[in-house]
């Protein structure tokens, strides 16, 4: 696998000729690996010609569509690094990504021209803005398709070259530009590949977002390595989503847990025909092992097998194998994959290492640790030790046959009385309260300093009078007491990143 990510990808692709690579969920336009294979060198062509230089950053500013894969491809095969911009961002978010990495080129669509300039305009240093459909006094990668530039031939290092520089989701604090060479994200595809699911028949829905690193590689590098066929969505809409599972026959779905807790609880779901699907994978936030049960149990499939990893880690570390969905403990997000190393290490004694059952934080070593944080060597430095041990910021235990549990990450543990306390817990246990459509859970202080579990539910639709009493109730009877909510906020949402994760720090805001 030590080739540009592109060629890695992309191998294969000659020989699965007409098959369809990627198809339009919404208007059917498909795209053949043929197509992907020859569309990609033209447009990597015309964007040499164009005076793109290996190192410039291209920012690639679109929601899912069938061309995005082959404007990342294009991109890098001319010698670029691709930084990846959440499709809402605003003209000021953008702008400071923009400036962040130096981006020399944008990439967007018609609908999102006006934030793109705005955004250009702000950040300075952009040479210029192409679109991938069409729009007046803008190249479209359309135009560039007719291109008669010779094919660029860079050289490309793949261990040191950086192909992908997505931002960190910004969960915890300001998003950081993450480094991924050609290799680290090769290798990783090449790593968790034994593991996943996905093979050359199959059907995927791309309903996650390619702009982060969880959809980028489950939904786009994984399966266009394998011959399988990409059906691309732009945006989660649930009646859409199980159409488009419906229409296409889709095989797999690689999803986050409010997809999950969807499928598992929401009434339309009963409408439509889903029983194309084998497998449902999910991954980036925790999924209660009750709600997984509750999804697979509905849908008549093997247990959701979860994922597990982070940006920093091209991504992935952890997941439950094909072969050993029905035998994989509830709630687990997998093994261990090859060529890595994890260890679990005391929160409260760092450096010494944990045995099987014991809660520590999760560090990992391996191949596909990030090579680091863009301008950022002190925030690389207190992630990445000495020794190469990354460390993951997430508190997790395994148990005796290699099995990783994920608690929660060590920031959001709530300290109740010198107890701790994983918000992701209390999440879980408040989903399964029928009149509970949705909750999150973060610490609250009272006035003599003691933090507590603070719960912010939304009531669901047959339960328009449930009362704070009755939830407080409803976890006192099944967890220990130093883990009882003690306090509830009604709210309309959960504010929630894209990835599926909770953004607590909006909810502090709340308090
Ligand atoms: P930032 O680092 O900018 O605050 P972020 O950590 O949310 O944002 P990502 O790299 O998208 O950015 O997410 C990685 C995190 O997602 C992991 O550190 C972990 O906390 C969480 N995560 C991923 N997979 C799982 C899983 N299966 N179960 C529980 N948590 C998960
Ligand atoms: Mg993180």
């Amino acid at each position: 696998v030590d080739l540009p990510i592109h060629d890695a990808v992309l191998a294969g692709a000659a020989a699965f000729g007409d098959a369809p690579a990627l198809i339009d969920g919404t208007d059917g336009t498909t795209l053949t690996y043929e197509q992907v294979d020859r569309f990609h060198r033209r447009v990597a062509a015309a964007l040499a010609e164009t005076g793109v230089r290996k190192g410039d950053v291209l920012a690639l500013h679109s929601p899912n569509t069938v061309a995005f894969p082959l404007a990342f491809y294009a991109a890098t095969r001319a010698g670029a690094s691709v930084t990846t911009v959440h499709p809402l961002a605003t003209a000021e978010e953008f702008a400071k990504q923009l400036q962040d990495c130096s981006a020399r080129w944008i990439v967007t669509v018609s609908p999102l021209l006006d934030t793109a300039r705005r955004a250009a305009e702000l950040a300075g240093g952009v040479q210029e803005i192409l679109v991938c459909d069409s729009a007046p006094g803008h190249r479209s990668l359309v135009d560039m398709l007719a291109s008669t530039a010779p094919e660029p031939s860079v050289a490309i290092d793949p261990a040191e070259d950086v192909a992908a520089l997505p931002y960190s989701s910004g969960t915890t604090g300001t998003p950081k530009g993450v480094m991924l060479t050609h290799r680290q994200i090769a290798t990783n595809l090449a790593q968790l590949e034994p593991s996943v699911p996905a093979t050359p028949g199959d059907r995927v829905l791309a309903v996650l977002p390619f702009f982060h690193i969880y959809g980028l590689t489950a939904l786009m590098n994984a399966p266009l390595r394998l011959g399988a066929t990409v059906v691309v969505l732009p945006r989660f809409d649930l009646a859409q989503f199980l159409a488009a599972i419906q229409n296409h026959r889709i095989t797999g779905l690689y999803v986050a847990p409010p997809i999950v807790l969807a499928l598992a609880k929401h009434p339309l779901v009963a409408d439509y025909d889903l029983s194309s699907l084998k497998y449902v994978v999910s991954a980036a936030a925790p999924l209660d092992a009750r709600l997984a049960a509750a999804c697979s149990q509905r849908l008549g499939l093997p247990p959701v097998g979860q994922a597990y990893g982070m940006t920093e880690l091209s991504p992935g570390t952890h997941v439950v194998p094909l072969d050993a969905m029905n035998e994989a403990p509830p709630g687990t997000v997998g093994k261990l994959i090859a060529g890595t190393e994890m260890r679990i290490v005391s929160l409260t004694e760092p450096g010494t290492d944990l045995p099987a059952g014991q809660s520590g934080e999760i560090l990992i070593r391996g191949p596909q640790v990030m090579k680091g944080y863009l301008g950022r060597p002190d925030a690389t430095a207190a992630m990445i030790d000495a020794d190469g041990w990354l460390h993951t910021g997430d508190v997790g235990h395994v148990d005796t046959d290699g099995w990783l549990f994920v608690v929660d990450r060590v920031k959001e543990l709530i300290k109740y009385k010198g107890f701790q306390v994983a918000p992701a817990e209390l999440e879980a246990l408040l989903l399964t309260h029928p009149g509970v459509a949705d909750a999150a859970v973060v610490g609250a202080y009272d006035d003599d300093g003691n933090e507590a579990p603070h719960a912010f539910v939304v009531r669901g639709p047959a339960a328009p009078a449930l009362a704070e009493g009755e939830i407080m109730m409803y976890v006192a009877e099944r967890v220990a007491p130093y883990k009882r909510v003690r306090k509830v906020t009604f709210v309309d949402t959960v504010p929630r990143a894209t990835s599926g994760k909770i953004l607590r720090r909006a909810l502090r805001e709340q308090q």
